[in-house]
């Protein structure tokens, strides 16, 4: 008797070649959060080169026809649903990394290093004259791309083509009414916080805290919500941020600001929760397809739900209240009443990374409706400050007294980040939509926050979000875990709610 040999399955000689693609990739951004958190500064150079060769060689490996010919061979053969699944995946990040020529690729490369420094510098000199021929040319190289990606059946409108590659499936038609309804909501409700007589008393939130103090609270909190140490670490870096190279190894980044807690405690918060959900990926289809997560909205909906249906609420403060006391000393007399509407401002402001979390969603909604048009329409960059100020002056009643506080804030747009803001109002609106479903699922949600009991709520997000890696979509993950698809509703009910309790409207 000899005993059968099993042939390989299928799906083998993709697996094996995705494993290499995710090391590289995991390489690099170990390579990345270094370059954020340690490198001395002369190490840019080499660090550059060093990031280059990496970004080459994955995308090299991505569009090897070998890979192709065994998704093909594997796309071909009996499979179960969970490797099909697995095709769908590596085909889907194949088709993408295909579609564009490569002479294309490497004129977008060539522009985005010095589109960036041309933006750094005409921000800085409030000279958007300077500025608008990179951004034509961005634009144009963008619509080329968006073209390619349509051509190769990403999508079916240049705009959706966009948006898939940050929430894979997004439509700018799906987009449109979840936008129109916040806007409708939003507008008139920050206007109405602004002309209150109500003045919040935001001093329970501030003091003189040290760096070590302030430390201390955010890992405190971190650990007791249910961030892995022993998976993780925590460091300083000049813009907070989450990177994992694994479920075994997710990192977050802060940075404290010395007279308010809020910025740093709130900051860990909302990273500890993009690393959660990283640290909950499924450990069996780790470098798979299917193991990495699905989409940004449903990565910052994991962020925001810990920052601010967990971090904001009473019940939560109820707990951290005598810890906030411990660390940081001068805010003893403190109460959770006095805390709660400094947690809560409504305040309508020029710089969206500076928004309270209602006036946040009026930046993304202003920045939707402008670059729709750009990739839909064909519009002048002279025009943009003026229409960026117009739809400021209607969404938020301000207008930019400048460019540099206006048209040229952020740096996606210089990045070639087109497609990339809505994500953000994404992770708001599903936060709600999923800490929703998480209450009436566990029962009692507020008293386990009360009593420090963080596990149900991380084990119901484990089960209902993280397991699925890319399993499911963004759509069937919300729809899943919440019974409903994505509206804008329980977002705007809990908003709502916390401004006519700090308010009165
Ligand atoms: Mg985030």
């Amino acid at each position: 008797m000899t005993t059968p040999v099993l042939d390989p399955s299928p799906l083998d000689d993709v697996l094996t070649r995705w494993a290499d693609i995710t090391s590289i990739g995991a390489a690099a951004a170990v390579l990345s959060w270094d370059q954020e958190t340690k490198m001395p500064p002369k190490g840019q150079a080499s660090r550059g080169a060093a990031l280059s060769t990496l970004a080459g060689l994955h995308h090299e490996r991505l569009t090897d026809p070998a890979l192709a010919e065994a998704l093909a061979s594997a796309a071909g053969s009996e499979l179960d649903e969970v490797a099909a699944a697995q095709i769908r995946e590596a085909q889907r990040e194949v088709t993408r990394a295909s579609a564009i020529p490569g002479d294309l690729a490497r004129r977008i490369a060539a522009h985005q290093s010095n589109a960036l420094a041309t933006w750094q510098r005409a921000k800085a000199d409030d000279d958007f004259d300077a500025f608008a021929p990179a951004l034509a040319e961005t634009i144009a190289l963008t619509k080329e791309q968006a073209a390619a990606l349509v051509e190769a059946g990403i999508a079916e409108r240049p705009y959706d083509a966009l948006l898939d590659a940050y929430e894979p499936g997004s439509t700018e038609a799906e987009l449109a009414p979840l936008l129109t309804a916040l806007r409708d909501e939003l507008a008139p409700l920050a206007k109405a916080a602004a002309a209150s007589e109500v003045v919040v008393d935001e001093s329970p939130t501030r003091g003189s805290f040290t760096d070590e103090q302030q430390e201390a609270l955010g890992r405190t909190i971190a650990e007791a919500i249910g961030y892995d140490f022993e998976a993780g670490r925590l460091d300083a870096s000049a813009h907070p941020f989450t990177t994992g190279f694994g479920p075994g190894d997710v990192r977050i980044t802060w940075r404290p600001e010395s007279d308010d807690f809020r910025p740093g405690l709130f900051g860990v918060m909302h990273e500890v929760g993009h690393a959660m959900y990283e640290q909950g990926l499924p450990t069996e289809w780790a470098g798979t397809p299917l193991g990495s997560a699905v989409s940004l909205g449903i990565h910052e909906s994991q962020s925001r739900l810990w920052e601010n249906q967990v971090g904001r609420s009473r019940a939560f403060w109820q707990w951290a209240l005598p810890l906030l006391h411990e660390h940081l000393p001068t805010t003893s007399d403190v109460t959770v009443d006095q805390l709660f509407p400094a947690l809560h401002t409504v305040t309508p402001s020029m710089t969206r990374v500076e928004a309270d979390e209602a006036t946040y969603n009026l930046h993304i909604v202003a920045r939707f409706e402008i670059e729709r048009r750009m990739i839909g329409e064909v519009i002048d960059v002279a025009d943009l400050p003026e229409l960026w100020n117009e739809t400021y002056q209607e969404l938020l009643g301000i207008r930019p007294s400048n460019d540099a506080e206006g048209v040229m804030q952020d740096i996606h747009w210089a990045m070639g980040g087109i497609g990339y803001f809505p994500t953000y109002t994404l992770g708001n609106l599903i936060s709600a939509q999923l800490f929703d479903a998480a209450s009436a699922a566990l029962g009692g949600v507020e008293d386990q926050l009360a009593a420090g009991e963080f596990e149900p709520l991380l084990g119901w997000l484990r089960d209902n979000v993280h397991r699925h890696g890319r399993h499911l979509t963004a759509g069937e993950i919300v729809e899943q875990a919440t019974g409903k698809p994505l509206s804008s509703d329980a977002f705007l009910s809990y908003l709502t709610a916390n401004v006519a309790d700090v308010y009165g409207i």
